[in-house]
């Protein structure tokens, strides 16, 4: 018998796990001729959700849990759980049920027709505020522009992933990570399904605007080094325009003698100048500040137990 994993990474999410764990068992209960197993990652959570977690699997021996240490954020509690499913394939979701299960039979079907990466994609953004949606955009057209590869629009982490795909994201063990840069980053069979991207059942979202922004960086400087060459470019423009401009002052002053004047004019290209300079050294910044933190070679995240076992 085939198995398959549900991977759910959880920080702070004791008010609805008991819900997803009822949508979860409708699920299981209706695909009996696959084995589960329900992977939670505890991503330092601060309320009950660990203990939650524990009493489902004693009572449930298909749920399975791994207890990181502290909060690793979602990009690293899902490197924790690629690295402990066993299934065949694995499905990766959100805890707060704005990743449906029942849509995950479907992706089983599509799964057994030979596809490795079945992801789904947000019909709509559900409530999300004017701003956020531009920003959004903007960045993903910034991506899309910039890369060899496909990045999807639209699609989260919500996917059905085959153990190929598993295998090869398990070797992606960078410490800036952009998960679903990865996703598109691998390559293999993909599949669409579109679905309806509810609202949270309980809690609160754990992303403000600035940790969004975060990650908008993240995606790019981790995927791409277009910016790097965006002053060099600039840089090559600004010279050969103002090499016009020193001819044209220098045959002014030739032919009309050079009274003080101007002065307007320079205060305004010098700033000009010193911002795209702070802008170019701020990008540089960007990329070293990475390999700074790539060069510790740190672990991406500390587990502590797994399965009541502690982690070695
Ligand atoms: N999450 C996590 N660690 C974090 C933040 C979030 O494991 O530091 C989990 C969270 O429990 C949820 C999923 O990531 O299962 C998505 O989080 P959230 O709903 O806050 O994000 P949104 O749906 O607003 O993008
Ligand atoms: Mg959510």
């Amino acid at each position: 018998m085939k198995k398959i994993s549900v991977l759910i990474p959880c920080y702070n999410e004791e008010a609805s796990l008991p819900l997803l764990y009822t949508e979860l068992v409708k699920v299981m209960d209706s695909c009996k001729f696959y084995n589960w197993e329900v992977l939670f990652v505890n991503d330092g959570s601060r309320d009950q959700t660990l203990s939650i977690i524990k009493d489902l699997r004693h009572e449930d021996s298909r749920i399975s849990y791994v207890d990181l240490s502290r909060n690793f954020g979602k990009e690293n509690a899902m490197l924790a759980g690629f690295d402990y499913v066993t299934g065949d394939c694995m499905v990766i979701m959100d805890a707060d049920l704005q990743d449906p299960p029942s849509l995950i039979p479907k992706m089983l079907e599509w799964w057994e027709k030979g596809y490795d990466d079945v992801y789904a994609k947000r019909y709509d953004r559900g409530k999300e505020s004017w701003i956020r949606k531009r920003c959004s955009l903007l960045f993903y057209a910034i991506l899309q522009h910039s890369t060899r590869f496909e990045v999807l629009q639209n699609v989260g982490d919500f996917r059905l992933l085959d153990r190929v795909c598993i295998d090869a994201l398990k070797k992606m063990r960078e410490t800036e990570r952009y998960t679903k840069g990865m996703f598109c980053w691998i390559g293999f069979k993909k599949k669409e399904l579109i679905f309806n991207r509810g609202d949270r059942v309980a809690g609160k979202s754990n992303w403000n605007f600035g940790s969004l922004f975060n990650l908008a960086i993240e995606g790019i400087t981790s995927f791409t080094t277009t910016p790097l060459r965006f002053s060099a470019v600039l840089g090559f423009i600004i010279a050969f325009l103002s090499l016009g401009l020193m001819l044209f002052y220098f045959l002014k002053a030739l032919i009309w003698g050079d009274p003080i004047q101007g002065f307007p004019t320079l205060v305004v290209i010098i700033l000009f100048l010193g911002g795209i300079q702070l802008l170019s050294i701020g990008i540089l910044g960007e990329y070293l500040g990475r390999i700074f933190n790539e060069s510790k070679h740190r672990p991406i995240y500390i587990a502590r137990e797994y399965n009541g076992k502690k982690v070695d």
